[in-house]
């Protein structure tokens, strides 16, 4: 489903304008969002995930204002935080099984074979017993992953993934990313050219709360 931002507006109480009447449509798929740090858009990320308030604009997710209509979207929500901390002591099983019943899967069997399935889309499966203290940067995106698409969500907000991994970790994770599906609308927020160049149809460059180039990923990168 379409997402489409309508002059988006934030200043904040030190005035700092982070948004500065954004309009973009987000088509269905993967959409970049690339910009240097301090562009904007964990603000935006936020602001699309209803956990933040902006000063002006509007946001539709198909027919659904995503600015009034938050209990109706956070069902349709998944998101990755660019500051995701995990519960140390806990196990990548218990953590997801307890998101589960929060998310209404009160059902055991079916639960488990829902976290189950997570867990190995995740490549997770084998570790699924241990703490998540324990687990490396990689594995705790991984982690996240698997949190944010609990619920089998529509639109799916991951907020500088990759920033910290390894190489390696990085493929794997967009491995992961490539899988989730292209009937969703998925935006992957980042400052690394390659995270959008590998993944994106679609994508934006912003800075400085504007939007500098909005296209197809393809085309932006040949024309430079
Ligand atoms: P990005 O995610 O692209 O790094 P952010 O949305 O985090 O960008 O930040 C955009 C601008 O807003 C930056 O100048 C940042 O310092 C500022 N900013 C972000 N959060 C706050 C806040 N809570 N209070 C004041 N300024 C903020
Ligand atoms: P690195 O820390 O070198 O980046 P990772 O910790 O990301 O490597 O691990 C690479 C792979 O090995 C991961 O996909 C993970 O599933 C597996 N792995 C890592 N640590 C463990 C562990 N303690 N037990 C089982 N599998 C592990």
């Amino acid at each position: 489903m379409e997402l489409r931002i309508s002059k988006l507006s934030k200043t904040y109480g030190n005035g700092v304008v982070a948004l500065d009447n954004i309009s973009l449509t987000i088509p269905t798929g993967m959409f970049g969002l690339l910009g240097p740090n301090g562009a904007g858009k964990s603000t935006l990320m936020r602001t699309l995930a209803t956990l933040q308030e902006c000063d002006s604009g509007a946001v539709f997710f198909g027919e659904l204002d995503v600015l009034d209509e938050k209990d109706e979207i956070r069902r349709l929500l998944g998101y990755l935080p660019q500051d995701f901390g995990v519960y140390p002591k806990v196990t990548a099983y218990e953590m997801l099984d307890h998101f589960a019943v929060l998310k209404g899967l009160s059902q055991r069997t079916r639960r488990r074979e829902v976290v189950d399935g997570l867990l190995q889309q995740t490549n997770l499966f084998e570790v699924r017993h241990q703490r998540l203290g324990g687990f490396s940067g990689g594995m705790r995106q991984r982690f996240g992953i698997a949190q944010a698409l609990l619920g089998d969500p529509r639109l799916i907000i991951v907020d500088e993934p990759t920033a910290g991994l390894d190489p390696q970790e990085r493929v794997r994770f967009h491995n992961l990313l490539s899988d989730i599906g292209e009937d969703k609308t998925v935006i992957l927020s980042t400052h690394i050219v390659s995270d959008v160049a590998d993944l994106c149809a679609n994508m934006a460059i912003i800075n400085k709360g504007h939007v500098l180039l909005c296209g197809k990923t393809q085309q932006l990168i040949d024309a430079v």
